[in-house]
């Protein structure tokens, strides 16, 4: 897995390299509104306290969602809208059982897959009544629907598959 993520990697730099200011014209103004979706859902993150739930979880029993093998879902084109929000993306993994992106202070990359942020286990849905987790589910909708979105315009843009 580390050589495929490398090589996703490296294409994905290599793409912006060469195309980072067609891919801006060409996702315009839908990447604002992909960052402002973010941050509305990182907002409701923190308004139904799952952020909070979440941060304290390794402390609790040694164990985050964020396992190694995860990075498998970050595709070049996720990559590629990470680059364009000026995410500075790791060349390294820092957990070694850890997601590639996993550093200390929790996902390193902006642009997620849809199953990251998607993700709510049995702990958050015991401790968070159900109205609010609807709530941040709503909140999330517009990032989810924009990071598809986005995606596969990346990915059908000519240059996309001669990598
Ligand atoms: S979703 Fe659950 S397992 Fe994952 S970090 Fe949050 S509390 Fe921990
Ligand atoms: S949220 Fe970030 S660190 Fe966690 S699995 Fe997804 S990409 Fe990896």
């Amino acid at each position: 897995m580390e050589e495929i993520i490398l090589k996703r990697l490296d294409l994905a730099r290599t793409l912006f390299r060469h195309h980072g200011d067609h891919l801006r014209e060409a996702l315009f103004p839908d990447l604002n509104r992909y960052q402002q979706a973010i941050e509305q859902t990182n907002r409701a993150l923190f308004s139904t306290g799952i952020s909070q739930i979440c941060a304290s979880c390794p402390e609790e029993d040694g164990l985050t969602c964020c396992g190694t093998g995860l990075e498998r879902h970050v595709e070049v084109s996720i990559l590629l809208l990470n680059l364009l929000l000026g995410v500075k993306l790791p060349c390294k993994r820092e957990d070694p059982n850890g997601c590639f992106f996993l550093g200390t202070k929790g996902c390193k990359i902006l642009a997620r897959p849809i199953i990251c942020r998607n993700h709510l286990c049995l702990r958050i849905k015991e401790k968070i009544p159900l109205n609010e987790i609807i709530r941040f589910q709503n909140a999330w909708g517009e990032e989810a629907e924009l990071t598809y979105l986005l995606s596969e315009r990346i990915k059908g843009l000519p240059f996309y598959h001669q990598g």
